[in-house]
C-alpha cells in the first residue's frame, strides 16, 4: 500500500515525537525558561504512540523517525523502541537526539534496533556549543558520538544549524571533520522556530555554506540512496565522510516532501510549517484503530503544497520545534 498526497507526493516517512522536554535548552529552539510542561494525561503513553506507528506503516510508512524534545530523556524509551523495531514492514527506525545521554544509551538503543542516529551538534567550541545549548557539555556529545560507533551504528549524521554571528565561523571546521570521520555533517539552514521578529539575521543559505567550503576544497555531488532526506549531498575527494546542506527556508525541498509528523501531546501536522493540525485523541481514547486510518489518510491527502517561511510577512506557527521535533 501506498500512501500518496494530493500533489503527487509519496509519504512514507513518519516523525513521531515522544516528548516535548529536553535536557537542554538551545536557544533557536525554546524559550529560555523552557516550555510550559504539560500535565502527564496530556503526553501520548507508548500504547498509544505504538498505535499510530503500528496504523501508519498499515497505510503505507516505511520509515520512522523518533525525536523530541529529546527523546533519550523519556522513561523506558529503550523498550518502547524494541517494539517500535518490530512492527512488520517497517523497514527503517531511526532517532535524533542531541547526544548528552548517548554514551550511556548508545549500546542499548543499537540492541533496541534503532539503525540509524542523528545527532545534534551544532559547534566544536565548547564555550560556543554551551552557549547555543544554553548549558550543553560538548564533551559529553563527542564521547556519545564514539559510543555510538563503539555499540555498532554506523557513523551517526550530524545536524548543524549555521547561524551568522554565532558559529558560522566553524563553516570549515566542520568540513574538515569529514575528512577525517565518517559522519555526514549536514548543515541545517536556521528557520523561524522561535518567535523572533529578526530572525533573518541569523539566516545563512545552503548556498553560501557551500560557496564559503569551496574556497579551500573541491566538492563532489553524491548520489541520494533510499531514505536519504531532504539533504544535497557532497564530498570533498578522498574525505570519509559527506557534506550536506538542508535548504528549508532558501530553496525549499517541499515538492519532494515526503512525511508527516505527530507531536507527543498527539497533534499530527502535514507540513513543519503550517499551522494546521489534527488532533488524534479522539482515535487513541479509546482506540480505534480503522478511525485513526481514515485520519491520518486525510492528513496526508490535505498535506499542503509548500510552506511559505521565505515569503515576507510570514507569521510563526503554534510551535516551537522542541514541540514538533524537527
Ligand atoms: N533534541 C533532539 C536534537 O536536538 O537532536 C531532537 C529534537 S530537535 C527539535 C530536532 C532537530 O531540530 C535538531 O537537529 C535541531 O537542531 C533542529 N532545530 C531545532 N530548532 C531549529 C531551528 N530553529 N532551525 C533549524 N533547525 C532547528
Ligand atoms: Fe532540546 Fe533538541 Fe531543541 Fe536543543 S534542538 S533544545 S536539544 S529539543
Amino acid at each position: 500500500m501506498k500512501l500518496i498526497d494530493s500533489h503527487g507526493r509519496t509519504i512514507n516517512y513518519l516523525r513521531l515525537s515522544v516528548t516535548d522536554r529536553c535536557n537542554m535548552r538551545c536557544f533557536y529552539c525554546m524559550p529560555k525558561e523552557g516550555i510550559v510542561k504539560k500535565g502527564h494525561a496530556a503526553m501520548l503513553t507508548y500504547e498509544e504512540l505504538l498505535l499510530i506507528a503500528e496504523t501508519a506503516v498499515g497505510l503505507g510508512i516505511e520509515k520512522i523517525r523518533i525525536t523530541g524534545g529529546e527523546p533519550l530523556v523519556r522513561a523506558d524509551i529503550v523498550d518502547f523502541l524494541r517494539t517500535l523495531s518490530r512492527i512488520p514492514r517497517l523497514q527503517h527506525l531511526a532517532l535524533t537526539t542531541n547526544g548528552l545521554l548517548l554514551e550511556e544509551m548508545a549500546a542499548d538503543l543499537y540492541e533496541a534496533g534503532v539503525q540509524r542516529l542523528n545527532v545534534s551538534l551544532d559547534s566544536l567550541n565548547a564555550q560556543t556549543f554551551n552557549t547555543i545549548t544554553r548549558g550543553g557539555d560538548l564533551k559529553k556529545v563527542l564521547a556519545g558520538l564514539d559510543a555510538a560507533e563503539r555499540a555498532g551504528f554506523p557513523p551517526p549524521k550530524i545536524n548543524c544549524v549555521i547561524m551568522r554571528g554565532v558559529n558560522d565561523a566553524e563553516i570549515l571546521d566542520f568540513a574538515d571533520m569529514s575528512l577525517s570521520h565518517g559522519n555526514s555533517i549536514r548543515f541545517i539552514e536556521y528557520m523561524p522556530a522561535i518567535k523572533e521578529d529578526d530572525w533573518q539575521r541569523y539566516c545563512i543559505s545552503g548556498v553560501e555554506i557551500l560557496d564559503r567550503i569551496a574556497v579551500r576544497y573541491p566538492l563532489e555531488q553524491e548520489d541520494k540512496g533510499p531514505f536519504a532526506g531532504p539533504s544535497r549531498d557532497f564530498r570533498i575527494p578522498g574525505a570519509k565522510g559527506s557534506i550536506g546542506i538542508i535548504t528549508a527556508v532558501s530553496g525549499h525541498f517541499c515538492s519532494e516532501c515526503n512525511r508527516i509528523r505527530v507531536t507527543s501531546t498527539g497533534q499530527a501536522k502535514g507540513c513543519l510549517f503550517a499551522d494546521a493540525k489534527t488532533d488524534l485523541l479522539p482515535w487513541l481514547r479509546p482506540p480505534d484503530r480503522e478511525g485513526l486510518a481514515k485520519v491520518l489518510k486525510g492528513i496526508v491527502s490535505a498535506k499542503p503544497e509548500r510552506h511559505n517561511i521565505s515569503q515576507v510577512g510570514y507569521a510563526h506557527t503554534n510551535f516551537t520545534m522542541s514541540q514538533v521535533g524537527g
